[in-house]
């Protein structure tokens, strides 16, 4: 009689740059804009106090975008690596091309694009079914809808879920984020001492320099690949 070994525990961890392939910007990479705004101007609360209705546009523009966008190498690896392990993507894009490459397991911590929120109550959360959020589209208490993403400066009640998943990886896969943006960036410092860290990145993220991480500096797709193939003959 055989015995079934479980599965190895896998999380990836995700940023901007697994997206940059499907044409969506990272804005480390233009200078700090996120697609030519500056990020104070539309993606923090002061910049929704301020001017609400170009905070709503710049987030229209971008969901318009990523229903325009489909999934690349690289998001579709990391769906098939649940052939092979247990899989948890842990993810700081609001978009949603980890679902549909077939990722069944994908947090954001940051956030979800394609879904908005209250603008008083954050646990009133719906479905956007175009790719607008109008002025005027209010929650079920009467205040104005906004996206369902988390701000710069706003807290990310994501983050123990996050960590507790990290402590569970046997390998941990970070893809294509400068770890630059907090708290997210500490979640690599929630691995167990025998996880084995992949990164995977072109350019020239922080990398902490007190964990043994291999880095491939290459774009998520053929980096992607590269992992695949070491880590399913091991
Ligand atoms: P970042 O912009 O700070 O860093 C992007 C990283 O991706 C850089 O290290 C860069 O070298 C790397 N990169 C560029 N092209 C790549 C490629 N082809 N393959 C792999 N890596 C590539 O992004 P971040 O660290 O994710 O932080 C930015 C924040 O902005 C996030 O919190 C996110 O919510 C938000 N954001 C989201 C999206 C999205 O949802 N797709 C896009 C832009 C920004």
């Amino acid at each position: 009689m055989y015995t079934l070994l479980p599965m190895k525990k896998l999380v990836v961890f995700t940023g901007a740059g697994v997206s940059a392939e499907s044409g969506i910007k990272t804005f480390r990479d233009s200078g700090g804009l996120w697609e030519e705004y500056d990020i104070m101007d539309v993606a923090t609360p002061e910049a929704w106090h301020r001017q609400p209705e170009v905070v709503l546009e710049f987030y229209n523009a971008r969901r318009k975008q990523v229903l325009e966008s489909e999934p690349n190498q690289g998001h579709r690896i990391i769906a098939e690596l649940e052939s092979h392990f247990d899989v948890d993507v842990i993810t700081q894009n609001i978009d949603d091309l980890h679902e549909r490459a077939g990722s069944t397991r994908a947090m954001h911590l940051h956030g979800e694009i394609r879904k908005s929120k209250s603008s008083i109550n954050p646990n009133l959360i719906y479905p956007i079914s175009g790719d607008k959020i109008a002025w005027g589209e209010t929650c079920e208490l009467g205040s104005q809808l906004r996206p369902h993403v988390v701000w710069f400066g706003e807290e990310v009640p994501m983050m123990p879920p996050a960590e507790r998943l990290v402590n569970e990886a046997n390998i941990f896969i970070i893809v294509g984020t400068s770890l630059n943006v907090y708290p997210a960036a500490l979640l690599v410092f929630h691995v167990r001492k025998d996880c084995k860290i992949y990164l995977v990145d072109p350019g020239d993220p922080i990398i902490p320099s007190q964990l043994n991480i291999t880095w491939i500096k290459e774009k998520a797709g053929e980096g992607m690949r590269m992992v695949r193939d070491e880590i399913i003959k091991v």
